[in-house]
């Protein structure tokens, strides 16, 4: 039995320090909302925490990405949230980042499938977390994007 909200501040905040530990500069807002009254759920946490790590490096990376193409008034943000929908908890993750161009949004979850320079992606997380939350504990993922606005990814987990 895990309590997903400490899970996912813990990871949220590894991803950011790794990613300031490369790159000094990098700031982004980070807004989370925990839902205190989310019930435990049985997982296999190191899974379920590398699936959460990838999508906030991803996260991290999109909107660092945007940032550099140097758009005034562009402010980095990343939101977290936790909720009990109907049978499901879901963790959600939103970026303001580059967003997803539709021609690759079916071949995101495809294993080695990235857009990142060598070095810098293997490719291999979404197609592993696919592996994590929906064999291995009869989750889903859903994927919401625009093209330079956004990208929301919902894990969800079945109580
Ligand atoms: P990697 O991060 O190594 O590239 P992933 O499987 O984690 O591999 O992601 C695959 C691809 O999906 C990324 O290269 C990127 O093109 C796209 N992607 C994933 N998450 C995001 C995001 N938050 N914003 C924009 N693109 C994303
Ligand atoms: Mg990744």
């Amino acid at each position: 039995p895990t309590n997903v909200n400490n899970l996912a501040d813990e990871y949220l905040r590894l991803a950011y320090h790794g990613l300031r530990a490369k790159d000094k500069s990098f700031n982004a807002e980070m807004v989370t909302h925990f839902d205190d009254a989310l019930p435990v759920v049985n997982i296999v946490p190191q899974d379920v925490g590398r699936v959460l790590l990838n999508m906030f490096n991803n996260a991290f990376y999109a909107v660092q990405q945007k940032q550099k193409s140097g758009l005034a008034g562009y402010k980095p943000t990343i939101e977290v949230s936790t909720q009990k929908v109907d049978k499901w908890l879901e963790i959600r993750v939103k970026d303001n980042g580059t967003g997803i161009p539709d021609e690759i949004k079916d071949k995101i979850l495809q294993p080695f499938f990235t857009t990142k320079p060598t070095g810098e992606g293997t490719g291999l997380g979404l197609s592993l977390s696919y592996d994590i939350i929906v064999k291995a504990h009869n989750g889903q993922i859903d994927i919401d994007s625009k093209e330079g606005e956004y990208t929301v990814f919902i894990v969800k987990l079945p109580l």
